[in-house]
């Protein structure tokens, strides 16, 4: 074994989600041997090679299209594609100490290929393994992975480490908080940023600007900051994120409720952006509307760092990354009326809103740093090799 050991990552995703952005703060920071192995092309590959980190395709097209809701019948009709691509797959491994899946087809891959390259396998798990978010089969498939491959499972938050305990998991699991580098909030002037949104959305400069970062999806709630908007006067909106994973109808439905609610002139759908931070920094207050617990929910964090105050949904994750009323605010998932609420007191009481901003900025900065979300993860892969 080498003192720094050798990791192959592993994701799926061609987009860049959540999971993309926590592994390329993992392999930007990490020093270490390490490729990152994907399935398909796309923009999370081409982010990767902007940092000059080496990558490897396996062609993974016959499992790809399994959806996580299609349940056991699809999963099972993917198994002779699956079987084809594990030599593939392996044979990348073997060159390595360590094999890291980064998402949940990458965990399949990694631990059913296990008797071809028998490297301890690290599953970082940042789903929630629970009805809401899978089906039935889904986690019983989960359950059954095989702890002798698996050594450990390191999950995003608590709640996705009692969700993984929940359906049975057997390997060991600890909690590793994601990371956020404050650096590229803190080099940007929140009033250029301001002047900056103001000009490229033709957004009123006299009131207030909330904004939602989360790519386009049911259940990351966007209709409901719309809804809430019909009870707060004044309250303009940015909408940033794109229709990552297929859900163009989700789109469609967004703003034909948009324009039928009369809100066309408060409210602006930016799509998928890079410039998250800047964005930010430019509007009055951060929403987090998923209406479904959320694993972890990174934008949280960044709302923090970016000095505002953030209204999250009391779920999952969330629960853990805000004190509510200290830190930033807590409202049920999916209630518009709550929303509306939170939102109004922000806009009514600002000197408390900054408050919660400041004590939110201190608490990202000290509990979420990319310092130690990178040394225990060495930490982590450091133990699966020593077991
Ligand atoms: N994000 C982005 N561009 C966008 C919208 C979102 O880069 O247009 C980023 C956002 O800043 C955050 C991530 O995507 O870092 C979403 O992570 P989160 O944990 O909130 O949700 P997930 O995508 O993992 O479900």
């Amino acid at each position: 074994m080498s003192p720094s050991p050798s990791v192959l990552f592993v994701d799926q995703a061609a987009e860049i989600g959540g999971a993309e952005l926590s592994l390329i703060d993992i392999v930007r920071w990490r020093k270490g041997p390490q490729t990152v192995c994907l399935m398909q092309p796309g923009p999370f590959a081409e982010r990767l090679r902007e940092f000059s980190v080496p990558t490897v395709l396996v062609d993974a097209s016959g499992i790809l299209n399994v959806r996580r809701d299609d349940g056991l019948a699809a999963a099972a009709g993917a198994i002779p594609a699956l079987l084809r691509i594990l030599r593939g797959f392996a044979s990348h491994a073997r060159r390595h100490d360590v094999v890291y899946a980064n998402t949940m087809k990458a965990i399949v891959l990694a631990a059913l290929s296990y008797p071809l390259h028998r490297r301890p396998v690290i599953w970082h798990l940042r789903d929630l393994l629970t009805a809401e978010h899978f089906s039935a089969g889904l986690r019983m498939c989960c359950s059954l992975l095989p702890a002798f491959a698996i050594r450990r499972v390191i999950a995003n938050s608590q709640a996705t480490a009692e969700a993984y305990r929940r359906i049975g998991g057997r390997s060991p699991v600890e909690v590793v908080y994601n990371g956020i580098d404050p650096a590229a909030f803190d080099a940007i002037d929140a009033a250029e940023a301001r002047a900056r949104l103001l000009s490229e959305t033709r957004l009123a400069g006299d009131r207030p600007i909330v904004g939602v970062f989360s790519r386009l999806a049911r259940w990351k709630g966007q209709h409901v900051l719309v809804e809430a908007l019909k009870s707060v006067p004044d309250l303009q909106a940015v909408i940033v994120g794109g229709a990552l994973f297929g859900e163009d109808a989700y789109e469609a439905q967004l703003r034909s409720d948009i324009a039928a609610a009369g809100l066309e002139d408060r409210v602006r759908l930016l799509g998928f952006r890079r410039d998250v931070p800047v964005l930010m920094k430019g509007v009055d207050i951060v929403a987090h509307t998923s209406t479904a617990a959320e694993p972890f929910g990174r934008v949280i964090i960044e709302g923090m760092l970016a000095g505002k105050p953030v209204v999250a949904m009391r779920a999952g994750g969330a629960v853990e990354l805000i004190r509510d009323g200290e830190t930033g605010v807590l409202v049920a998932p999916g209630d518009a009326g709550a929303l509306a609420e939170a939102l109004r007191q922000f806009l009514a009481d600002p000197v408390e809103a900054s408050r919660m901003a400041e004590q939110g900025a201190s608490h990202a900065r000290e509990t979420f740093g990319v310092r130690d979300y990178v040394l225990n993860i060495d930490k982590a892969i450091n133990a699966a090799l020593s077991r």
